[in-house]
């Protein structure tokens, strides 16, 4: 079995500034979720950061872009960051808290794509131009908002009193050539074999015919078991800073649905759901049930309120239980897992 290249990271753990690191294994390239704080992560963690998704601009969310924008400002190259509307604004007002008046010679430039319901609006940034704004393309939106050879980014608006943008991070499938079970079969390499992936990754019928030389048909089942190594993408999950309203439920288990890690947020348990509906977030039981119906292989909740310092073990229980599909009282807990302070 070939193992999954993403490895997802808290850079504050669960209980610090939202920022996960998703580094694709192997690959030297990165991209980060959520750009809280990040002043206590070596640079060298940072540096192969390529894009960054940020779920909305409260602080706690954005106040890390400073910090990224010193690490990146004498490189080359094209840093991107994604957002729900009115962050290119966000960035320009924080770019204009700066004197750019020694930047002329360096090629750094950030792309700012900002993600509205149907269109997706990306400005441009460039140190060389003192970062004054140039608008660049508008492309349609229906769901993905970033693709690559090897990833697709999702991204899906919650509603959090404004947008609190969630994502998802699919690892596209992987599909490597046997070349000792072609070279066996007989068969030369050539444009069919793309012809052979392309079918197999859009879904097509197993008794779909591949064409491997002029006039020689074969179905495309035989062809890929005999020939290919399928490997699953992995997908990980993450919101943060929503209400559990019945269309934010919908659109989150319809983004996290089979999520290898869904990464949510648990500000509160359960007890205090008034306080977590006033503020539009989520509890932790509304978390695990969440989860439970986006049937992810693994909830890792996180962002929890300072307020329960000392009982965060409850708020993961809490989740958990509820993601497992247990009944739990939340008196009981305690008596569940002797951890817990
Ligand atoms: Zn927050
Ligand atoms: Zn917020």
């Amino acid at each position: 079995m070939t193992k999954s290249s993403l490895r997802p990271r808290l850079l504050n753990g669960q209980t610090g500034d939202p920022a996960l690191l998703v580094t694709l294994r192997w690959q030297g390239r990165a991209v980060l979720i959520d750009l809280g704080r990040i002043d206590r992560t070596p640079g060298g963690v940072l540096l192969p950061i390529e894009a960054v998704f940020v779920s909305h601009a409260h602080m706690d969310h954005f106040m890390g872009f400073d910090q990224l924008l010193r690490l990146f400002l004498a490189r080359e190259g094209t840093l991107r960051l994604f957002g729900p509307a009115g962050i290119a604004d966000c960035v320009q007002g924080k770019l204009a808290g700066y004197t750019w008046n020694l930047t002329d010679e360096y090629p750094f430039t950030l792309d700012v794509t900002e993600i509205d319901a149907t269109e997706m609006r990306t400005s441009r940034f460039a140190a060389s131009r003192r970062f004054a704004r140039e608008t660049l393309a508008t492309e349609p939106f229906a769901g993905v908002c970033y693709q690559d050879p090897v990833l697709t980014v999702e991204a899906a608006p919650l509603d959090h009193r404004i947008v609190s943008m969630g994502y998802a991070v699919t690892e596209r499938t992987h599909l490597n050539v046997r070349p000792e079970a072609l070279a066996s079969a007989g068969l030369r390499p050539g444009p069919w074999l793309n012809v052979l992936k392309n079918a197999v990754r859009a879904g097509a019928p197993a008794d779909s015919p591949i064409e491997i030389a002029p006039g020689d048909r074969r179905p495309l089942g035989a062809l890929r078991d005999e020939l290919l190594i399928v490997t699953p993408g992995q997908k990980i999950a993450y919101v943060v800073d929503v209400l559990f309203s019945p269309a934010n439920a919908v659109r989150i288990v319809r983004l996290a649905q089979g999520a290898d890690v869904f990464f949510c947020e648990s500000p509160f348990l359960d007890g205090d759901l008034d306080q977590a509906s006033k503020r539009y977030h989520l509890t932790a039981r509304q978390a695990g049930a969440l989860a439970r119906a986006a049937r992810v292989g693994r909830l890792q909740v996180f962002h929890f309120s300072p307020r329960y310092e000392g009982r965060y073990g409850e708020i993961v229980a809490e989740a958990q239980a509820e993601f497992a599909g247990h009944e739990v009282r939340y008196g009981e807990l305690d008596a569940r897992d002797p951890s817990f302070s």
